[in-house]
């Protein structure tokens, strides 16, 4: 997934392409930080919009320090701003968080913690441990326990963030969340769920979602030419997208109803369906999406049939192992 990359990028910067793309794209920033172009390519621009997933899981593991921000950096080991809750006091010079470490004997300045910190954010802070050798200071994704980024921890982050969202929302209504609860409990792969989730937040990375982030490209379906690219376009309206439902054996009309829109579209079928059909529902939107990218990345014009057939192939052999 793209914030798989995203994250390549942050921790392999001396790799081909992370050189390549920092060349071009970001020669004075972090990657977390590079603006996106108004020019630039569509790989690049939809590298970007998954930087959001990056920075509400990522922080940093505190080695030697020097650089860390005290009061704007991400660095405080406690979900979910990984920063100090303590507003800076009037004329307080602290800025970097290896001022709050006794060199001499690689301690917490106890002392200094206490003068300028709140007891929450103090006892946190204690908690991290020190190492006496001056280790780099380290990005790592806070929900793991070995601190690698994986697409399932920010499945698991997304759903949770989206979950405490729903709960509070008084616009949200009961069908919404059996949706997401027949989401959560589909017998599929991580990332297939992760990307139907981001298909309902509106998140996905097509052509009509960055034309209106004022990111001037060609907003034209690659597969019939219709004037907008949106996200059901592509899964359902679109005659590609036809093809490939015809193809399968949930066929068109099953997965097709006169829904209003994309939320709609997907409760229905999060409803109607039979849950083995569901699954496979899940598995030929994922199928055509990444048909696709294929088309706009690679030049690869996959038919219709090949991509029902993968999609059941994929979802098959997910269940072989899995049931
Ligand atoms: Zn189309």
């Amino acid at each position: 997934m793209l914030a798989k990359q995203g994250w390549r990028l942050l921790q392999y910067p001396d790799s081909l392409t992370s050189k390549i793309l920092k060349a071009k794209y970001f020669p004075n920033y972090s990657f977390l930080d590079a603006p996106v172009k108004a020019i630039g390519s569509y790989v690049w621009k939809s590298i970007c919009t998954a930087r959001s997933i990056l920075l509400q899981g990522s922080r940093w593991q505190v080695g030697s320090s020097e650089g860390i921000d005290v009061w704007k950096d991400p660095w405080v080991p406690r979900a979910t701003t990984f920063r100090v809750t303590t507003s800076k006091p009037t004329e307080c010079t602290l800025s970097e968080v290896q001022e709050l470490i006794r060199e001499d004997t690689r301690t917490w300045d106890l002392l200094l913690l206490a003068t300028v910190f709140l007891p929450p954010d103090m006892e946190v802070i204690c908690s991290i441990p020190l190492s006496i050798r001056r280790t780099a200071d380290t990005l790592i994704w806070h929900f793991d326990k070995k601190w690698s980024f994986s697409v399932r921890s920010a499945y698991k982050l997304a759903f949770a963030e989206h979950g405490v969202r729903t709960a509070t929302s008084t616009s949200s209504g009961n069908g919404f969340r059996a949706g997401w609860n027949t989401l959560w409990k589909a017998r599929v792969q991580g990332k297939i769920k992760l990307l139907w989730w981001k298909i309902c937040r509106g998140i996905l990375p097509t052509k009509a979602a960055l034309s209106k982030r004022k990111v001037p490209l060609e907003t034209s379906c690659v597969f019939c030419g219709a004037k907008l690219e949106t996200t059901i376009h592509i899964l359902r309206d679109c005659s590609f997208a036809g093809g490939v439902w015809i193809n399968s054996s949930l066929g068109r009309t099953n997965v097709q109803p006169q829904t209003r829109d994309l939320h709609d579209w997907f409760l229905y079928c999060a409803e109607h369906l039979p849950v083995a059909d569901f699954d496979l529902f899940l598995y030929t939107g994922w199928a055509i999406w990444n048909a696709m990218k294929e088309n706009v990345w690679n030049s690869r014009k996959l038919s219709s049939a090949i991509v029902s057939f993968g999609a059941v192939a994929r979802l098959s052999a997910f269940s072989s192992v899995h049931v």
